[in-house]
């Protein structure tokens, strides 16, 4: 008997890193099966160079793959050197410190993907040579005239869902074509690890639909809505009091703190944070109860329940979750262990 692994890994390629996956044949059953090594050709994949170019995938993550059915699954992975030291373009090695380092207090994270579908060069939705009515009615909105493309994204949800990923919700957004999920909450490697794998699913959904996702922050110019990766935040001492988070909000403000973080969130990250569109200005940090135009916003509920959760809305859509978590674990925690 055999099943087929789908090994994926993160690229080299800048300045957004892509996803990649090719499948491995293994011998047995995959329920309690240790999942071997693999490797593959770094200089294909903007990780080596042509003369020294094999680089090795760790599994890190496997669930069902709800594609292919049966007995088989997806193979998270990390990429390292020969050595098995991390490559330089493993992020999640960094984080694995943090997170231990912090793990006391208990970070937990949900992060909301949100993402525009394409139709070749357009926005799915978008008339041919030309614009749709503007924003208003899209967000969250039902009706031939303002969804397009929910059927790949109940598509996605199931695939999800079957695969056991810790996805809480989706919705529409505010441009046509553009919608979220959210994953979690969970614990920061989990988190990751499963919107890495999320974000593959889209692809992999949208693929049989001739459809293409892209996290691009800003997708269309002008007047039209980015894409973000709101990183809803609490650990322990948070989801039990107001000063916790109170501490984290102002952490969050220190020093280089607001540049460190922003710098770290995507790329064309001052195309998206201009202050419009229910942003903040990349380069002012605030924080503010209910606030959408704020940096960090904490929800209104946690404001009158004293505790909870905070809301950091800065990250893009292509940001990478090992970075946004272990930047948020490593400024709040930090400073809420004082
Ligand atoms: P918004 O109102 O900003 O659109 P969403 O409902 O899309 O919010 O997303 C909120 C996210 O916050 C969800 O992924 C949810 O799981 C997560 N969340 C809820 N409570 C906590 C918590 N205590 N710590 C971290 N994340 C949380
Ligand atoms: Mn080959
Ligand atoms: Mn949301
Ligand atoms: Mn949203
Ligand atoms: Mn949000």
């Amino acid at each position: 008997m055999t099943f087929k692994a789908e090994y994926i890994w993160i690229d080299g390629t800048a300045p957004t890193a892509k996803l990649r996956s090719k499948t491995k044949i293994l011998a047995g059953d995959a329920q309690g099966a240790q999942l071997p090594l693999w490797g593959f050709d770094g200089s294909s994949t903007n990780q080596a160079e042509g003369h020294f170019s094999d680089l090795v995938l760790k599994p890190v993550f496997s669930c069902p793959d709800p594609i292919r059915g049966g007995g088989d699954i997806l193979v998270m992975c990390e990429v390292l050197n020969t050595d098995m030291t991390p490559h330089r373009s493993n992020t999640r090695a960094a984080l694995a410190e943090v997170a231990e380092k912090f793990a006391a207090q208990e970070p937990i994270f949900g992060i909301e993907q949100e993402y525009t579908f394409f139709d070749g060069m357009r926005p799915l939705g978008f008339p041919e040579g030309g614009f749709p009515a503007p924003q208003g009615g899209y967000y969250c909105g039902v009706g031939a005239d303002e969804i397009f493309g929910r059927d790949v994204v109940e598509a996605h949800l199931d695939n999800c869902l079957k695969a056991g990923l810790g996805i809480s919700g989706i919705n529409a957004e505010v441009m046509p074509g553009q919608w979220e999920f959210q994953v979690g909450p969970l614990s920061p490697l989990e988190v990751s690890d499963q919107l890495w794998v999320a974000r593959w699913l889209l692809y992999r959904t949208a693929e049989d639909f001739n459809v293409s996702a892209t996290l691009d922050p800003k997708p269309v110019k002008g007047d039209w809505n980015g894409a973000g990766a709101h990183t809803n935040f609490s650990t322990k001492a948070m989801r039990e009091g107001y000063d916790a988070i109170i501490t984290a909000c102002e952490s969050l403000g220190e020093g280089s703190k607001p540049l460190d973080h922003v710098k770290n969130y995507g790329a064309g990250i001052d195309d998206r944070l201009t202050g419009a569109h229910e942003t903040a200005p990349w380069d002012e940090y605030s924080y503010g109860v209910a606030d959408r135009g704020a940096s960090v916003r904490i929800p209104w509920q946690v404001e009158r329940d004293r505790k909870g959760y905070i809301e950091d809305r800065r990250p893009n859509a292509n940001v990478d979750p090992y970075v946004v978590t272990r930047l948020l674990t490593d400024t709040c925690c930090a400073a809420l262990e004082k």
